[in-house]
């Protein structure tokens, strides 16, 4: 087992790694900004090294700045949490190359499935349904050609896409011309290659995703859903774990399905493979090679710590368990809270004057923040995830009204007051939405 991790993250998911960790007997290094020298992962960290400037691309995306910091600390892992360099493969490499493990999966695992083309294609011949897709878009005319081959409406994407960016809808060509000169600058601006493809659009699906861990020896396991769909531009804002669209013989169907196509593609370490519902039918959407924001849900009903299983993969153990050892209870969901105004979204970073989050029975709360600290403008607007658990549905909804209402965050403008208003719509106290009722929903009641 690993004596040191490097933790090249910042915020709560660098605290969610130390605490693993630490439950592990296993020493911490801290990597940070000089905007972050206060921030809470570096005051519990037994190590912190500090990697350069506020700005990402000086500090959390500096490969060689995180790599020098690993050695000079005598790391024997990194873990790298999500966002930054957690899907970046070249990373991965140099990683390796140094004689340091990389927590998740090969850099040849990444490119496969980080790209949304080779992963598409990958799925189609796991054995994954995806949605009707076309290869990559030489030209507007292309595109149009393409169009017509799948039907309007269509949606273009870029292949290394991430966060919601580079996406774009049309429903019919002259859209078309627009969306897809405007994706492919999207992308250009924000992600390494400009290459956009298109998929049929589906109107009313939910987002439902699975989450698998896979050791170095064959043996894989799925710990179930999470149903992701209120979501707004694309970004998650509440998850819940089980979906309540899926039945127990659904769930078991696409559990089954998705071990099978991990086994195939012989992935390791922990991943999610995103779907989207509609009518009783998964589509392939992507794949996250790496842990995700919203994995608690999934350790609230699994009982599993998905962050020690990486470690545990990374370091060469096995699994240990088999599909049938994993039994799932009660149902968890988690808001991501975020420094934002609740209204229009503008990020708000400043100083927490006031903290006090809520505790008791079926409650987590993985945050950095703590009364008196300063928000820095320059990263990521949630502050905090709420995860709460109950034995059934109603009674974790019961919980998480009672959590929002004890949750005390005062000195910035803060997105409790939208999940206090989303989970009181009798659409979600009915488990009746998809990936679209957050937005209209907002455009309907438009203060
Ligand atoms: P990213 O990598 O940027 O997160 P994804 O491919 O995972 O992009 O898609 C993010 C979200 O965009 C989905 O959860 C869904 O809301 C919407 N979306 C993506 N593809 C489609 C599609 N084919 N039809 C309808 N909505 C889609």
């Amino acid at each position: 087992m690993f004596q040191k991790i490097l933790i090249a993250n910042r915020g709560e998911v660098a605290l969610r790694i130390h605490r693993a960790c630490r439950e592990m007997g296993i020493r911490t290094v801290a990597v940070h900004s000089e905007a972050d020298a206060n921030a809470m992962h570096v005051r519990l960290a037994d190590e912190a090294v500090c990697i350069g400037p506020a700005r990402s691309t000086d500090s959390y995306l500096n490969k060689s700045a995180i790599i020098s910091a690993a050695l000079i600390t005598g790391a024997d892992a990194i873990h790298p949490g999500y966002g930054f360099l957690s899907e970046n493969a070249d990373f991965a490499e140099m990683v390796e190359e140094h004689g340091i493990t990389f927590i998740g999966p090969t850099a040849e695992q990444m490119r496969l499935m980080g790209d949304k083309i080779t992963a598409r294609q990958a799925a189609i011949k796991a054995g994954l349904p995806v949605t009707p897709g076309s290869p990559a878009l030489e030209s507007v005319e292309h595109a149009i050609e393409w169009a017509h081959k799948i039907g309007y409406p269509v949606i273009v994407k870029a292949k290394d896409g991430g966060g919601g960016k580079g996406m774009k809808t049309a429903f019919n060509d002259e859209e078309m011309r627009e969306a897809f000169t405007m994706a492919k600058a999207e992308a250009k601006a924000s992600f390494p290659s400009d290459v956009v493809y298109m998929e049929k659009y589906l109107q009313k699906p939910r987002h439902i995703e699975m989450q698998v861990l896979a050791d170095k020896y064959g043996h894989v396991v799925h710990l179930g859903e999470r149903d992701c769909s209120i979501q707004r531009k694309n970004q998650k804002v509440i998850e819940e774990s089980p979906s309540p669209a899926l039945n127990a013989q659904q769930r078991k169907e696409i559990g089954e399905t998705v071990r099978k196509a991990i086994e195939q593609i012989g992935y390791t370490n922990a991943g999610t493979l995103e779907f989207l519902y509609e009518d009783g039918k998964f589509y392939f959407l992507e794949m996250n090679t790496r842990l995700q924001v919203e994995h608690p849900i999934t350790e609230a009903v699994s009982g599993i710590d998905i962050v020690r299983e990486q470690i545990r993969i990374a370091s060469g153990a096995e699994l240990g368990y088999t599909q049938d050892d994993i039994t799932f209870s009660g149902h968890a969901i988690e808001c991501r809270i975020n420094a934002e105004n609740p209204e229009t979204f503008t990020p708000c970073p400043g100083k927490v004057t006031e903290w006090h989050a809520p505790g008791g029975l079926g409650i987590r709360v993985d945050s950095e923040i703590y009364s008196g600290y300063s928000i820095p403008p320059f990263y990521d607007s949630m502050i905090a995830k709420l995860i709460v658990s109950g034995k059934t549905r109603n009674a974790a909804l019961m919980r998480l009204r009672r959590a929002l209402e004890e949750f005390v965050i005062e000195g910035v403008p803060n997105t409790i007051p939208l999940h206090q208003e989303i989970i009181s719509q009798a659409e979600f106290i009915d488990g009746q939405y998809n990936i679209h009722w957050l937005e209209n929903y907002m455009k309907n009641h438009q203060k």
